[in-house]
């Protein structure tokens, strides 16, 4: 076994240890259980793609993990990490995700073993068209059948090659471009995807901090303002978190990359720094920053939340003891090994997992997905008639107080929702309503007493209630 085979080993084994923890608090038949924890099929392909006139074999793996609902639904990673139980692990998370924030999908996930970094993209490009090819080939990817998005090492980029990919097999079809989300806005995308997992970060954030009872049990007060935030990764999760929460007032202190972090205890500005690694291709070296070559060592400083944002397994059972923050908020899938976890739960961390702090990218992508199949932008029908009636309605309190409302007024209370508008608001309602359902399960089950068990426990219920519809079990 190589390093990423055993790192991916691990994930599993974690991701199945807090699978089993909630289960022991349902009453459901062990065949169910067994039957909700699996995965159903796992797809693995090599195909060879020219790299600089030399034929290289690439690896691809494409792990559906649950069917008790269709499509599945999951992105695909490029990543030299990439490996069977990896995928397995993240495809797993994807069902308990989808549960979780009732997006009605089953789990996926996809990873092809390669380096991005190191390619160029005319290479990206005919590893992407021939992974796609391989999916439609054995009708791994569809509308109705498989889903797939960005992840770590993709974007809309590799997501326009996929479903330009699938159209001209499924040349004809109307829904077609639902084959995959995550795509640029001229070819099916929706407004707001871009932002959706970081955005959801800070919803569940807020939400979180919005019961005192809860945030005066670790020594805080209530609210996001003023919190120090230490952030591991600053790509599209990790940046889109950062500049939530610095709006929202939270002090971002600090961020690692790989090639470094940086600290500044007033706060970064977190735009700023974004411009800076633009041009610089380093977010080190940052205006009064100070550099912290180690980037581990920022995981250890002292702050009130800490969001590691990039990959699984980054708090484990070397560095968990170190952890001084006082929530840790997994933006990533799996960044806390089950080592680590019971020696944070020890410490009275309270770890708002990534089945429910991240999953409003794969919300965002279901909404895509319904845009998709109606062919229409949201907002498209009734932004105007919107508009209309609440003019009705400024006139008629014009007539009636005898006072005139301003032209500015005016446009503010008379703007009807956009497609951005409706996506926001339905990924806020989202994220607030799972993290209600998640703190309700803590109250009424008193023996569940982390928010990961609660939103697992949730999630399984649901899930088993979809087999019972069906007529599995009684
Ligand atoms: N890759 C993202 C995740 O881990 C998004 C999945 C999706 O949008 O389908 O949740």
């Amino acid at each position: 076994m190589d390093n990423h085979e055993e790192e991916g080993k691990k994930f599993l084994d974690t991701v199945m240890y807090y699978y089993d923890k909630a289960a022991a608090h349902t009453n459901l038949p062990a065949g169910v259980l067994e039957q909700i924890r699996l995965c159903n099929s796992v797809y693995k392909v090599q195909f060879p793609v020219e790299i600089d006139g030399e034929i290289k074999n690439v690896e691809g793996i494409r792990v559906q993990h649950s069917h008790h609902k269709l499509p599945t639904k999951g992105g695909i990673r490029y990543s030299m990490s990439v490996s069977e139980d990896e995928v397995k692990a993240l495809a797993t998370l994807m069902t308990f995700k989808c549960a979780v924030v009732n997006v009605p999908f089953g789990g996926a996930k996809g990873g092809v073993k390669i380096n991005p970094r190191e390619h160029t993209e005319k290479t990206l490009e005919k590893v992407t068209r021939r992974f796609a090819s391989e999916l439609i080939k054995k009708n791994l990817i569809g509308p109705a059948m498989d889903v797939p998005a960005p992840d770590y090492g993709t974007g809309s980029r590799e997501m326009a090659w996929i479903a330009d990919t699938y159209m001209t097999f499924k040349h004809g079809d109307t829904g077609a471009q639902g084959c995959v989300t995550g795509k640029p806005i001229g070819l099916g995308g929706i407004r707001g995807r871009t932002e959706a997992t970081g955005l959801g970060v800070f919803f569940g954030l807020r939400e979180f901090f919005s019961f005192e009872d809860d945030t005066k049990k670790i020594g805080l007060s209530a609210g996001l303002k003023g919190k120090t935030v230490i952030i591991q990764g600053f790509g599209n999760v990790g940046y889109y978190s950062a500049k939530f929460l610095q709006e929202e007032g939270a002090l971002v202190v600090g961020i690692a990359e790989f090639e470094g972090g940086v600290y500044d205890g007033n706060g970064l500005d977190i735009e700023e720094l974004f411009k800076h690694r633009q041009h610089n291709k380093s977010i080190l070296n940052f205006a009064n920053a100070t550099n912290i070559p180690n980037s581990g060592d920022l995981l250890e400083m002292t702050c009130d939340i800490l969001i590691p944002a990039a990959l699984e397994n980054q708090i484990h059972e070397g560095n968990a003891d170190k952890i001084k923050a006082k929530v840790i908020a997994e933006a990533a899938n799996g960044p806390v090994t089950r080592d680590a976890e019971i020696i944070l739960l020890k410490k009275g961390i309270v770890i708002i997992p990534d089945l429910y702090l991240n999953a409003g990218g794969v919300t965002v992508s279901y909404f895509e997905w319904l845009k998709n199949l109606s062919n229409v932008r949201f907002g498209r029908m009734g932004k105007r008639a919107e508009e209309k009636s609440y003019n009705r309605i400024v006139n008629a309190l014009e007539d009636a107080t005898g006072k005139k409302i301003s032209i500015e007024e005016r446009m503010e209370l008379t703007q009807g929702a956009d497609e951005e508008d409706i996506v926001r608001s339905g990924l806020e309602d989202s994220m607030i309503t799972a993290y209600h359902e998640i703190r309700e399960a803590m109250i009424q089950t008193p023996s569940i007493t982390d928010l990961r068990t609660a939103a697992f426990y949730i999630a399984i219920r649901k899930i088993a209630l979809s087999y019972q519809m069906m007529g599995i079990f009684p």
